[in-house]
């Protein structure tokens, strides 16, 4: 396949056409990943990721975003920023570092200022709205769940010249206590990119998703020589059966993944998982996996299955 894009929850979708026009240009992944994912961003009507996206428990929007370039393995990430425009762009130009790649909170707006990057109050009326109703509510910080299931953006892509990269952009669980860091932002668990072997990306809770480093896994079983759509099938499987035996039950997760010849693959815990798909071979697309005793089907959802999602 020349080119080939996936991306995370229905959202995507708007993100992917951009990303999908610069690449079937013969135009750079980075380019198409920083673009598609800088738009979702930009996006208020987007519930979880940049822009009027889902406070933490102070009421303040902490954002965190990664970038990895599947040539070299070089990845750049921020965790806990605020009012940084776009912080996709602030971790892709870290990607560019050989050391200081990973920066938190006041650290990553400094170097954000210094790289003259647009900062802007992220929060608006729709967030603050939804931080206090849900402040009233009789909320478990230890029991959080993903929002609706739909947090983080996560993009990975295949360029006509066989350059891969994965970009990634949450403002993470929704009431999360300040500096609280999720799996997003962490290389292996929320996004891994080998332009030798694949790319593959991650969401949901990402204290369940760190404890079997879902990304990286994905790769490996990839690399192993397990098809894209088994990688990401075992993974989550054999992640959750983990758990058996435990009194803990993992929140949900889901994963998508992209193999070094532009085929997908997806997986999740949840009932239904949306997502985005591009290619040479196919117009852009929302498909739904969904999962049954973690034995997943994928297919096209109809107009009445799109009519009733009202989540992103
Ligand atoms: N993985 C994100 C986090 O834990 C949230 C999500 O994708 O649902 O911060």
């Amino acid at each position: 396949m020349k080119y080939s894009m996936i991306g995370t929850w229905k959202m995507a979708f708007d993100g992917i056409i951009i990303g999908e026009n610069i690449l079937k240009n013969d135009g750079n992944v980075k380019t198409a990943i920083e673009e598609s994912i800088s738009h979702i961003e930009d996006n208020p009507s987007f519930n979880s990721v940049g822009f009027g996206s889902l406070p933490n428990i102070e009421g303040e929007l902490e954002l965190d975003a990664a970038f990895m370039d599947g040539n070299d393995l070089s990845f750049g990430a921020i965790c806990s920023v605020k009012n940084i425009k776009n912080p996709i762009k602030v971790a892709h130009l870290l990607s560019e570092r050989k050391r200081n790649c990973y920066l938190s909170s006041h650290g990553a707006e400094k170097f954000a200022r210094l790289n003259k990057f647009e900062f802007k109050n992220m929060l608006n009326d729709i967030a603050i709205d939804r931080w206090n109703k849900e402040i009233k509510n009789n909320f478990d910080p230890d029991n959080l769940e993903a929002y609706d299931g739909h947090d983080t953006v996560c993009m990975i892509g295949l360029d006509s010249n066989k350059n891969m990269a994965v970009g990634v952009s949450t403002s993470g669980l929704f009431m999360k206590q300040s500096g609280r860091v999720g799996d997003s932002p962490v290389i292996g668990s929320g996004f891994y990119c080998d332009s030798l072997i694949g790319g593959a990306a991650a969401t949901g809770v990402g204290e369940d998703i760190m404890k079997g480093c879902l990304s990286i896994s994905i790769v490996n079983r990839m690399k192993m020589g397990e098809d894209v759509q088994t990688a990401c099938e075992n993974s989550i499987k054999d992640h959750i059966e983990r758990f058996k035996n435990t009194n803990y039950t993992p929140g949900t997760m889901s994963v998508i993944a992209l193999d070094k010849n532009g085929n997908f693959g997806a997986a999740t815990n949840r009932e239904e998982f949306p997502f985005v798909v591009a290619s040479e071979n196919l117009k852009t697309k929302i498909l739904v996996c969904k999962n049954s005793n973690l034995k997943m089907e994928i297919f096209e959802p109809d107009e009445e299955w799109l009519k009733n999602y009202d989540y992103d």
